[in-house]
């Protein structure tokens, strides 16, 4: 088989842990082409990222702080995974250009005292330059012959928005099969720096956080491969929080449109535009363990075997957040009210999670995360109020419960079973939503209620038995 293999930086924290991956891969190669896409070392994007940050505050120190905790770091797991003495020094060598280019770059924004999107792509890039050496090397380390590439080396071409870029995929397809199918041809195993890439004036790009799922998909379409596994710290896609649910299932298989819901609310955080480039090859993914690589882990396909259309496949909460009802002195039958709030929402920044209107038009209820709580009331004060808003209630540390499964869609009874459980629990339900593609069904509940609730509706939809 074709195979991409993703690595996330949970799964690239150690020595060891490169050391185990250079050695699974290479027991796949036996009866596989593989390409691995690997995120940083767990933590240096956060790390790059607080550069930006400190010199924007003019905080010099910090920033070369952070450098030389990056640097260092990168170097100690570097001796400790690296056993041929030869290898080792060569692979230090390299790292230390890297090192020089990064602390010159440093300094070079300190003195110019500016962070543009620019410039922050490509520090932020300096993480995957070292991760793909490192396990490179170590793939070598084992005997096989591999070699390093950052999306920019391999061909990833995008447009020029720095920080949230999207590759363009003609150019990207001709230059990225050539050059991984030439590196196919003679043994080599291309070891690609994900969330980066180039646009057409050869700056560096990248694709926002968790950018390398992306990557691993675009390689898979380039390259026609059979499967892409995303390695990570879960075993896969589960029918509840398993801290929540002690009888909690991994899911077999799952469709594209199912796992895009589940990312947003799971522990396996997935990367948005991720399916884009399958939808046309609809190439299947497994998410898996890298660390216990004997359990298959959850098949994402296109379309699932019919076995598998259960009504709900998984029910998840997100805790900690905050419900404004919005209601009117005008708002009744008035056309652009909607998008005069949306509109000052908008414009502070504040990213809305859940809505819902009921037809009597008398009140808006939105849903925010606790955080942008005050920002969201402020702007909405400002704007509007004693104009087209009479009343702002607000109610804090509220938890969204969502069930996830494409078998909803025009089953009758789903929602009263939900609310029934819920019933039986004495919880009170703030809000519903239910998009008319039926695949999500969504109500908020006070945080302190939610594990009842999971478990009650996990029960309810027998979810332990879902395999
Ligand atoms: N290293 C990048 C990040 O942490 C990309 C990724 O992990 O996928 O966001
Ligand atoms: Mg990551």
């Amino acid at each position: 088989m074709r195979l991409v293999l993703k690595y996330g930086g949970t799964s690239i924290s150690t020595a060891k842990d490169i050391q185990s991956i250079a050695k699974y891969v290479n027991s796949l190669l036996k009866q596989n082409k593989v390409t691995v896409v690997c995120s940083a070392i767990n933590g240096t994007t956060d790390d790059l990222m607080e550069i930006s940050k400190s010199i924007k505050k003019e905080n010099k120190q910090k920033a070369q702080q952070l450098a030389s905790k990056i640097i260092n770091r990168s170097k100690q797991i570097a001796k400790q995974t690296i056993k041929k003495s030869e290898l080792r020094k060569k692979l230090l060598q390299k790292l230390d250009e890297d090192f020089k280019e990064l602390v010159a770059l440093i300094n070079g924004m300190i003195l110019l005292g500016e962070v543009t999107p620019r410039s922050m792509d490509y520090l932020n890039s300096f993480g995957e330059r070292i991760s793909i050496k490192l396990i490179s090397f170590a793939i070598h380390d084992t005997g096989k012959k591999s070699i390093s590439l950052t999306g920019k080396d391999v061909g990833i071409v995008t447009d020029s928005n720095f920080g949230e870029s999207k590759p363009l995929m003609d150019t990207t397809k001709l230059r990225v099969s050539k050059t991984i199918e030439l590196l196919f041809s003679k043994n080599i195993v291309p070891i690609i720096g994900g969330f980066t890439g180039a646009d057409q004036h050869g700056h560096i790009t990248t694709f926002g956080r968790g950018g390398s799922d992306y990557t691993a998909t675009i390689i898979g379409s380039c390259i026609k491969a059979d499967e892409i596994w995303l390695m990570s710290d879960v075993n896969g896609l589960m029918t509840a929080d398993p801290k929540i649910v002690k009888n909690a299932k991994l899911l077999k298989e799952v469709s594209y449109i199912e796992a895009i819901e589940m990312a947003l609310f799971g522990a396996k955080q997935i990367h948005p535009r991720t399916f884009e480039p399958l939808l046309t090859k609809k190439i299947p993914i497994r998410i898996r363990s890298s660390f216990n690589v004997k359990n298959e882990g959850t098949l994402v396909t296109a379309s699932p075997s019919p076995s598998v259309k259960n009504t709900v496949k998984c029910v998840s909460n997100i805790l900690h957040n905050g419900l404004i009802d919005i209601r009117g002195g005008s708002m009744l039958g008035t056309p652009g009210t909607a998008a005069k709030i949306f509109a000052t929402l908008a414009k502070a920044e504040i990213n809305v999670m859940m809505i819902s209107q009921n037809p009597s038009e008398s009140s808006i209820t939105i849903v925010v995360k606790n955080a942008d709580l005050d920002k969201a009331v402020n702007a909405l004060e400002i704007a509007l109020l004693g104009k087209i808003i009479k009343k702002l209630e607000v109610t804090t540390d509220v938890a969204i419960i969502a069930l996830i499964g494409s078998g909803m869609r025009g089953t009758v009874g789903v929602a009263s079973k939900v609310f029934d459980a819920i019933e039986k629990n004495k919880i009170n339900v703030a809000m519903i939503t239910q998009g008319s593609s039926e695949l999500n069904l969504a109500f908020v509940i006070k945080n302190s209620d939610s594990q009842d609730a999971v478990k009650a509706i996990h029960d309810a939809f027998k979810l332990d038995k879902i395999n």
